[in-house]
């Protein structure tokens, strides 16, 4: 029997190549969008039996409604993929107590609810793959990105201590957290400071967002059945 995937922001970037990286590996995929309808349907169009599940993810009522809708179509959800995240650029004495709390619904609130929602089915089947995108941010820290970087180490903590209490029920929780990454969110770092961070980087250059799928996708595979609370850095070298 096939095997369900459920990824969140999978409309564009780490998401959506992970969307396509999954389909092509056999699973069945149910890509989760908020606001970029268009882009979550055309990716559906191409991986046939997939579907788009609208949902922002900060609100629990849309993550019971999504959880309940793809569960319906497949019949179980045996991976979930917490990737939908969002970002701000700012002096921690400009961020407003507006975007610091939208940051963490999102990035913190959002993983918790997909997690609470979904870990119960995973527990009855005593089975499931959970794979939490970080940042190398929420490891050592980002100047300007102090609430995004706090938020992804509280989704590092997490990652840890869901997979200690979900271990014994036979449930994987590992997390993500990659380097300097060719999406949308960095598309208003200007070429002089990528530049910058790629000659600091011992690769020496951003990474695809293809390449993070591949490694979400081993965390979600039988080959990392003995790995779990673990946080693993496609990032080039850039965190040592
Ligand atoms: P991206 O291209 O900006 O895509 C973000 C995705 O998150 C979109 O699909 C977006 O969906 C979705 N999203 C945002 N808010 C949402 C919400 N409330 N509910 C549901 N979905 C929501 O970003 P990306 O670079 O692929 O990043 C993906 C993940 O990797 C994020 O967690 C990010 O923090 C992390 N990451 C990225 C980098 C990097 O350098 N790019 C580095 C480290 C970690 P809609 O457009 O449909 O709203």
């Amino acid at each position: 029997m096939k095997k369900t995937v459920l990824i969140t922001g999978a409309s564009r970037g780490i998401g959506a190549a992970s969307a396509k990286l999954f389909y092509e590996n056999g699973y069945n995929v149910a890509v989760n969008y908020n606001n970029s309808e268009k882009e979550a349907h055309e990716i559906c169009s191409q991986l046939e039996g997939s579907i788009a599940v609208r949902c922002d993810v900060s609100d629990e009522q849309q993550v019971i409604n999504m959880v309940y809708e793809v569960t319906s179509r497949f019949g179980k959800i045996d991976v979930l993929v917490n990737n939908a995240g969002i970002d701000a650029f700012n002096l921690v004495t400009d961020i407003s107590t507006e975007e610091w709390k939208r940051i963490f619904d999102v990035n913190v609130l959002g993983t918790f609810l997909t997690v609470k929602h979904i870990a119960n089915q995973m527990i009855n089947r005593k089975k499931g793959k959970i794979i939490n995108v970080s940042s190398m941010w929420g490891i050592c820290g980002a100047a300007c990105e102090s609430c995004y970087s706090a938020s992804k180490g509280a989704i590092i903590a997490f990652t840890k201590s869901v997979a200690k209490e979900l271990g014994p029920s036979g449930i994987n929780v590992n997390c993500v957290s990659p380097g300097f990454i060719d999406t949308d969110m960095n598309s208003t770092v200007s070429e002089k400071d990528k530049k910058i961070f790629c000659e600091g980087t011992p690769l020496g250059r951003m990474g695809r967002a293809e390449e993070v799928a591949e490694t979400i996708l081993f965390l979600a595979s039988e080959k990392s059945d003995f790995i779990t609370g673990q946080i693993i850095s496609p990032d080039g070298g850039a965190v040592i």
